[in-house]
């Protein structure tokens, strides 16, 4: 998080603008009367707590984020209003010292050395005698092809015990940058240090935005342990944050509306290579808040397709949080259905659960038979349903006992499911699987939950992802957005004409600061767009020299917003898909809010009621007009 997402996650956006602007609250939205122009009779400001956004529907017709506000409101330039901010949120400003920017060039240089060993490890496996046994297990065992393999820039790692670091120290690279960048481990008991990874396939592990963060590695004997072995932590590395594969699975996932989770590596890629490219693993562990907040930028709706033999349905029939040994055994799994419940609601999400046929991978059946595939995931239960059918496989339930315990532990899941509608139809479904009456059900479950639940209880409510932190995840969708739409452009300023040949083509309104409403990015929006009028110097280099001190750490993420060799149209498509993705969602915020107001215009005032409906009809025709434009391929394969 930069200090701006930092900040926005601290500042309550209600409270802000309450401080000079009477609002009131209506559903989930707050309205008030703008404090931007004269305006005493119909309200027409609004804010969202969710996107931590306001707007003006009257004269001003503009929005933003807080900084927005504040900049518009005390006249303030950027600067002064992150200074202003970033004290009252409690967060000390650290410029982009000269400190930092050695720490940012030395992250650089580690991925660049990851990058030397990918070389280093497919040459062994393609080119070596030694890579034969590795090559053999990944096309025969595991059935991928060599295009599959090529994609996913699978290696191998020599058995020596100091190939790879003779091989680095050649290239003049010292231990200690070997050493951060996770390739070598000190030995325990001398002095000296050995190759991390030895006699493994290897599995190259990006981020989002392509850049190489670690390995993962698999034995190639069975005698080797463990069998998984990931990079350590790293400066670059850090697991709970990444998921293999997202890389790859980004735009699938957002085509697709849904993101697939399995358990491992050969999971993502053979089920990439049977046409399913929306999957990721989160590497062996329990799904972390901060990779659920990942996905969440790229869809809502998540299926877990973990393996049955050793995840999901024994475990939850031990009991709702049962410990189980991980894919590398060294981190365990925690399969908790009510910490799923709860993070559903809390993101808004979608989560199901699969049923994989026993002892069989996702890889492997999708690599047999895709349909089969499609089926399961077609057939994935919301979690609730899913544990109620695990719970109540095979047992008798004739017996009271039996109901009682059954009941006991999902009338709490059911608690959790924030809406009423849904938490009645499964007080139904429960009551009908176990053969009793609804009250009765609640009568049984009620005691036993008392008396069990409340150290359970404390323990999920302090646990790292808390409300606070997802909630803000909300926030920074939009800023998240329009920050990777900002940095495409930052990359080639240039096709701000192509995108708006783009939205031309497709009836929509050309570019415009309200499209980047975020006070820093706008900003730089506009820096673009002064690049692209000047002559004296390249765009690049005219908006390096005028990028405020504050905003240098874009500078970083610039250079790895694009992997190197994406083609001009995939940068296009990406911008425009962004794009429209952002008008969409404001274009809603808007619809909803007319809406509103609507509803809050006296009857007598019959003009106003006019004008708002005239900009209804206007909004809807535009939603109209980007969904329309989203539902064209940009470009075709
Ligand atoms: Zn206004």
């Amino acid at each position: 998080m930069n200090n701006i997402e930092e900040i926005k996650s601290r500042i309550d956006i209600v409270d802000l603008v309450s401080e000079t602007v009477k609002l009131r609250r209506t559903g989930k939205n707050y309205i008030g009367f703008c404090p931007f122009h004269s305006n005493t009779r119909t309200p027409a400001f609004v804010v969202f707590p969710e996107s931590g956004t306001w707007r003006c529907f009257g004269e001003c017709n503009e929005g933003g984020d807080i900084f927005r506000f504040l900049m518009k409101k005390e006249g303030w330039d950027f600067s002064e209003t992150l200074h202003y901010l970033a004290q009252k949120a409690g967060i000390t400003l650290e410029p982009l010292t000269p400190k930092k920017k050695e720490e940012n060039a030395y992250e650089e240089k580690l991925s660049g050395i990851l990058e030397e060993a990918l070389i280093f490890f497919r040459h062994h496996l393609t080119q070596t005698e030694k890579g034969q046994a590795a090559l053999a297990y990944l096309t025969e065992k595991r059935k991928l092809t060599s295009k599959t393999i090529e994609t996913f820039e699978l290696g191998y790692a020599p058995d020596g015990w100091e190939d790879g670091l003779a091989y680095f120290r050649n290239k003049g690279y010292s231990e200690k940058e070997l050493l951060d960048c996770g390739l070598i481990t000190k030995r325990s008991e001398q002095e000296g240090f050995y190759d991390r990874f030895r006699n493994r396939v290897t599995f190259p592990i990006r981020d989002a935005n392509q850049r190489l963060c670690g390995f993962g590695a698999r034995a190639l004997l069975s005698e080797d342990n463990p069998k998984y072995l990931n990079s350590p932590q790293t400066l670059l590395f850090d697991k709970s944050a990444l998921l293999y594969g997202l890389d790859k699975a980004r735009k699938p996932i957002r085509t697709a509306d849904q993101a697939v989770i399995v358990e491992g590596y050969f999971d993502v890629i053979g089920l990439y290579q049977s046409g399913f490219q929306n999957a990721v693993s989160p590497m062996g562990t329990a799904l972390t808040p901060v990779q659920m907040r990942l996905l969440k930028r790229y869809t809502r709706k998540i299926i877990l397709a973990l393996d049955p033999d050793s995840a999901g349905e024994k475990a939850t029939l031990k009991g709702l949080e049962v410990a189980r040994d991980a894919m590398d055994h060294s981190d365990d799994f925690i399969f908790d259905p009510r910490g799923l419940v709860r993070t559903e609601a809390r993101l808004d999400a979608d989560i199901r659960v699969c049923s994989l046929p026993e002892g069989k991978d996702p890889d492997e059946i999708a690599l047999e038979d895709q349909e089969k595939w499609k089926e399961i995931i077609d057939q994935a239960k919301p979690i609730i349903t899913h544990v109620i059918d695990a719970l109540v496989n095979g047992k008798n339930l004739d017996d009271p006992k039996t109901k009682s315990e059954i009941a006991s532990k999902v009338v709490p899941l059911i608690k959790d499911v924030p809406n009423a509608v849904e938490r009645d139809a499964y007080r139904q479904q429960l009551a009908r699987v176990l053969h009793i009456d609804e009250q009765s059900l609640f009568s049984i479950s009620e005691v036993q939950y008392i008396s069990r639940g409340r150290s359970n209880r404390r323990k999920i409510e302090t646990e790292p992802g808390s409300l606070e932190t997802l909630a803000s995840s909300e926030k920074s969708k939009i800023y998240n957005l329009e920050k990777h739409f900002i940095l495409l452009l930052l990359k080639k300023p240039e096709l701000v004409y192509d995108v708006d040949r783009y939205l031309k083509k497709n009836d929509l309104v050309p570019l415009s600061n309200s499209d980047v409403e975020s006070g820093d990015l706008q900003l730089v929006f506009v820096l673009i767009m002064k690049s692209l009028q000047q002559v004296d110097q390249d765009a690049a280099e005219f908006i390096l020299q005028n990028l405020p001190d504050d905003l240098v750490w874009l500078e970083t993420e610039w250079e790895q917003v694009i992997h190197t060799g994406t083609s001009q149209d995939r940068i296009l498509e990406d911008l425009a898909r962004t794009l429209l993705i952002l008008r969409k969602i404001k274009v809603n915020e808007k619809i909803k809010s007319l809406y509103l107001l609507q509803q809050q215009t006296d009857e007598n005032e019959a003009a106003a009621d006019l004008e708002l409906q005239k900009e209804l009809l206007d909004a809807i025709k535009t939603r109209g007009l980007v969904e329309k434009a989203q539902s064209i391929p940009l470009i075709s394969d």
